[in-house]
């Protein structure tokens, strides 16, 4: 081989070696980036039920109560953490061990939006995309939204990985702009129509048909759930987003019962979740559940509860929950501390490997 043929095929294997150094770091980073994010949110739960359970001036209370003997036996007792673990047993006694709860105002861990309306499209608007748009966001109404939320930044990094949403509200398609993003959306009444269906989705699409919900734009949490479940049997998604909504109706509605049991019921449908998630290969010590809440309600005078808003005292008062994969266990946060809504989004961009937000700040959850 002559000297000239010797150079260039040096010249070779280094160029070769060198892209396939470049090649095979990337393809770890992605194989390495194995994290499932879950962000789940209850629409309006207030954090005074949260962490101390039923409220002792709404249990008993008629205007709010049909049964009240009945709704004492199923969730009074006689201090806070007994009265908590009767409304959200899967929080109270799995989760904080698996991770970190901020917002026991009683203990000075607050939790805080920061727009300024306190009602849904807002503060989902804020939960996210991370920021506030108190400018151009000024009602529920169903108007595409005109910023980018973490589950389209999603998709737009990872076009191998499966992102959807699931909402009870039927506004989300437009809180997330299926139509620009892309995101796979299944909100309010809409059927399944992930062709082709699975028998639970053929089936779900005839009952919700079959049952009427109490509401215009809001269907029953269970269908939210049970094809959110389906789903993610079917497509593994990497990302997914479950907005439970009965909570809010229900307390608009002025029906502490059923807000109560609805609290409950969405606890155990979390733990539903999370338990498929502990048995399946995919998901299993990969993944990371975020909840939070969208607004906080009133407190005083009493038939505030029912009620959020800029003029309504406490609707600015919400509450997080952080458990699973790379989360220490902290439990109940009780140092004096404060974050804002507006943060979840820059840890779960963190989370999933996602560009920051310049200027966003990231909650300080301590991590494994
Ligand atoms: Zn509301």
């Amino acid at each position: 081989m002559n000297k000239f043929f010797a150079q260039l095929s040096l010249k070779k294997f280094i160029l070769t070696t060198a892209l396939f150094l470049i090649v095979s770091s990337s393809l770890s980073q992605e194989t390495k980036n194995n994290q499932k994010v879950f962000l789940i949110t209850l629409d309006g739960l207030r954090w005074q039920e949260l962490f101390t359970g039923a409220d002792s001036l709404l249990i008993k209370n008629k205007t709010y109560v049909k049964q009240p003997r009945q709704l004492n036996n199923e969730f009074w007792r006689d201090n806070h953490k007994k009265r908590r673990e009767a409304l959200m047993p899967f929080i109270w006694t799995e989760a904080i061990l698996k991770g970190q709860i901020f917002g026991n105002r009683k203990l000075g861990s607050n939790v805080n939006i920061t727009n300024r309306r306190r009602f849904s499209y807002p503060g989902y608007n804020e939960i996210l995309t991370g920021s506030k748009d108190d400018e151009r966001i000024t009602s529920n109404a169903k108007k595409n939204n005109l910023n980018k939320t973490i589950l389209e930044e999603f998709k737009e990094k990872n076009n191998n990985k499966k992102v959807a949403a699931f909402s009870s509200w039927d506004v989300f398609d437009y809180i997330i702009n299926e139509e620009r993003s892309g995101v796979y959306t299944n909100s309010g009444f809409e059927p399944s129509t992930d062709f082709p269906l699975t028998q639970e989705e053929e089936l779900l699409n005839q009952m919700q048909q079959q049952i009427p919900s109490p509401w215009g734009s809001v269907r029953f949490d269970s269908f939210t759930h049970n094809y959110a479940l389906t789903y993610i049997k079917k497509h593994e998604p990497d990302f997914i987003y479950i907005a439970y909504g009965e909570t809010d109706d229900f307390a608009h509605n002025g029906e502490y019962d059923s807000y109560l049991r609805s609290a409950k019921n969405t606890d155990q449908l979390i733990a539903e979740l999370w338990n498929y998630t502990q048995n399946s290969q995919y998901y299993k010590d990969n993944t990371t559940f975020y909840i939070t809440t969208d607004h906080g309600r009133g407190t005083i005078p009493i038939d505030t509860w029912r009620s959020h808003g800029a003029n309504i005292e406490g609707s600015d008062e919400t509450w997080f929950i952080v458990f699973g994969k790379g989360i220490k266990t902290k439990g109940e946060i009780n140092e004096k501390s404060q974050i804002f809504t507006n943060q979840i989004a820059s840890n779960i961009r963190k989370a999933l490997g996602l560009k920051q937000k310049e200027g966003n700040q990231v909650i300080p959850i301590d991590l494994n």
